[in-house]
């Protein structure tokens, strides 16, 4: 399928591993110009020039930390008039909430819910006017079914998703949509991160916390960042204008619900 969407500029935050770079992947495959950003040089530099190798065109690329005023600006500056834009910044720290103080939320809410948010207000108008605008925000499958060490994640990003869902209406009549992404297990290295801290609370192996999770999941396995990034890419797609303000999950199947 021709996703309809090649020379259309897209800014991915948080792209230089995991599901974001499965995303920049995906869209530079469609011939979609991509500024992917994270925060080590090093690291987002030999990023873009992979997804771009691989994708036969050139990826631009900005080290900042997305999380910040300073960051939005400059990964804004690279990429001033996106019409795609990927949200994402690396989630909070598992933990128990006696032990978070005001400082821990806010740190949550800035990453994982207003930094979105000050994303989508800086370049959603433009997109209007032009007639086309495709925002995916990566969230979680905690939205939907709470992570009970993850207390900072299920809370942030249900605040997200509560604002998306009320702008999604607004926007959607002049081809601009938003919709969110809710990833189960994927094989990144914040899932090993995850494991690793499962398995120290529990006195277990990281490899016997990987097996009981895999066999806990119906598809017997965990997801791969480049099926992220292709649900991604069709989200992005002309083909998908009548998709607004759902909440999708790739997990597998985990999540227990008839809907
Ligand atoms: P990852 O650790 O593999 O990759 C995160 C990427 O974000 C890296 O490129 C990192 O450099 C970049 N990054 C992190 N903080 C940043 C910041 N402040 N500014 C700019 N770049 C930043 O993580 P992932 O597994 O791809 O997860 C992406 C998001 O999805 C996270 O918020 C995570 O909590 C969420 N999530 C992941 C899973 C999973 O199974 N992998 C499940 C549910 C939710």
């Amino acid at each position: 399928m021709d996703l309809g969407i090649e020379g259309r500029r897209a800014l991915v935050c948080a792209a230089s591993k995991g599901l974001g770079r499965g995303c920049a992947e995906a869209l530079a495959r469609e011939g979609v110009d991509v500024m992917i950003c994270a925060r080590t040089e090093t690291e987002v530099a030999r990023a873009a020039a992979e997804i771009g190798a691989a994708a036969g065109r050139r990826v631009g690329w900005v080290a900042c930390d997305i999380t910040t005023a300073e960051g939005r600006a400059a990964a804004l500056a690279a990429c001033p008039a996106p019409d795609i834009l990927v949200n994402n910044a690396g989630g909070p720290p598992p933990g128990d909430f006696h032990d978070w103080d005001r400082d821990a939320w806010i740190r949550a809410l800035d990453a994982n819910m207003l930094t979105p948010i000050e994303l989508i207000k800086a370049t959603i108008d433009a997109m209007v006017v032009r007639g086309f605008g495709r925002i995916v925000n990566i969230t979680s499958s905690a939205v939907k079914a709470p992570i009970d060490t993850l207390g900072l994640s299920n809370g942030a990003r249900s605040g997200l998703t509560g604002f998306v869902a009320g702008l999604a209406r607004k926007v959607v009549r002049h081809n601009v949509t938003i919709n969110n992404l809710l990833p189960g297990p994927f094989e990144t290295d914040r899932l090993r991160a995850n494991f690793a801290s499962l398995a120290k609370a529990g006195g277990k192996s990281l490899e016997e916390v990987r097996q009981a999770r895999i066999n806990a999941n119906p598809a017997k396995r965990f997801g791969d960042p480049a099926e992220f990034g292709a649900a991604c890419a069709y989200l992005c797609s002309v083909h998908a204008g009548y998709i607004a303000g759902q909440n999708i999950l790739l997990d597998g199947g985990a999540y227990p619900g008839t809907f």
